[in-house]
């Protein structure tokens, strides 16, 4: 099959999707990209929408070999922002015109972190509503792996939207990737759970990992297909140095970099109605990396609005960006990257996903 039919067929096999994958010549990869644009703008829209980021805590009670503010790394300095601090960064973005916020943390279970979570739910929606966001911001929550009964506090509090990454669907590499007590199938489960309770559910993987195949990548995004995802965010896998994985090294970012924008534009021409962000971690890898993710068909970034002293603790990956910049630098520096590659960001809007729209209608 010549690569025009690939690019136009309705149904994808794993093969399919390994072979648009694994493209790396230019005219192919200026194809793919094309196709990803056009379905964008068929069935998402070009605006960018933007959810600002606010990382509260970095406590965390899980042990992933591979992300730098694992419970086993000591040498992080651990925070939790005050409820207050969370609040009026909830606030500031809404009054930026962001009309939705990420509340992304490590991992904890334990009651007193989902009363925490619940109640600053409760009290960013009421704070930040206007004649603008009636209804306040949108809330995606991103603080793992937790019992539906949770989850159901967290959405009837107001968030409406959840990400939480599989990181990989293939079970030899979690494994690999996991101490034995964290499971892919609780993973799903959990993933499971929040499409239950309601939510807009977003996932995704981390591309290059070591031991990772291009079959295994095509697997996740049928994975994201069968479970019907609204949303993904995905990004490349980079070392940490102070985590067991380091020693494995990491793709170089050439390659890196095309892999991750591959992927993106494969989603979008096999998901073709969801949201997909152009993650930070691009920007790791390339300083214009998140422009190109969103010129390969993303259309969601998320403005770092984690307060300047705390952003430096919570690096998940080696040369993480922006780590001593603020909000009010994030802002500007983003907007005039969206706006290089001639797209425009959807201000005072949620942006929700319109495939979650099309799926409860
Ligand atoms: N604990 C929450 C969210 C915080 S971690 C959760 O897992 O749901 C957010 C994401 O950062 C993870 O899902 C993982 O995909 C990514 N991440 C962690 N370490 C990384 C690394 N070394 N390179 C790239 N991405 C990493």
């Amino acid at each position: 099959m010549d690569l025009k039919q690939l690019l136009y067929k309705e149904n994808y096999s794993a093969e399919d999707i390994e072979s648009l994958l694994s493209l790396r010549d230019k005219e192919s990869i200026t194809q793919l990209q094309n196709r990803a644009n056009e379905i964008l703008n068929e069935y998402a829209g070009d605006s960018v929408y933007y959810r600002g980021i606010v990382e509260f805590s970095n406590l965390c009670s899980l042990d992933c070999y591979y992300c730098g503010i694992r419970k086993s790394n000591k040498n992080v300095g651990r925070y939790t922002l005050s409820g207050e601090d969370i609040i009026s960064s909830a606030k500031w973005c809404a009054e930026q015109g962001y009309g939705s916020v990420v509340l992304q943390s490590g991992e904890r279970s334990d009651a007193s972190f989902v009363e925490f979570v619940e109640d600053i739910i409760k009290e960013i929606k009421t704070v930040t509503i206007s004649e603008k966001l009636p209804h306040g911001v949108g809330i995606t929550l991103s603080v793992g792996e937790h019992d539906k009964e949770t989850y159901e506090r967290f959405y009837k509090a107001g968030a409406h939207r959840y990400l939480l990454r599989i990181e990989t669907t293939n079970d030899t590499l979690y494994k690999k990737l996991h101490p034995d007590n964290q499971k892919l199938e609780e993973r799903k489960q959990c993933l499971e759970y929040l499409r239950e309770t309601g939510f807009q559910v977003g996932t995704g993987v981390m591309i290059g990992i070591p031991g990772q195949t291009t079959a295994m990548l095509a697997e996740d995004i049928l994975f994201f297909k069968e479970q019907d995802i609204d949303m993904i965010g995905m990004g490349p896998y980079l070392v940490h140095n102070q985590t067991p994985m380091a020693e494995e090294g990491q793709m170089d970012k050439d390659p890196l970099l095309q892999l991750s924008l591959n992927m993106i534009a494969v989603c979008r021409i096999v998901l073709k109605d969801i949201n997909i962000a152009a993650t930070t971690a691009l920007q790791a890898v390339v300083s214009d990396g998140r422009e190109r993710g969103l010129s390969y068909g993303a259309n969601v970034t998320m403005p770092n609005i984690t307060p300047t002293e705390v952003r430096s603790s919570y690096k998940l990956y080696e040369g993480k960006p922006c780590m001593d910049e603020g909000r009010q630098e994030c802002k500007s520096c983003l907007l005039g990257r969206v706006r290089s590659i001639g797209r425009d960001v959807a201000f005072d809007q949620w942006g929700d996903s319109k495939h979650f729209a099309a799926r409860i209608s």
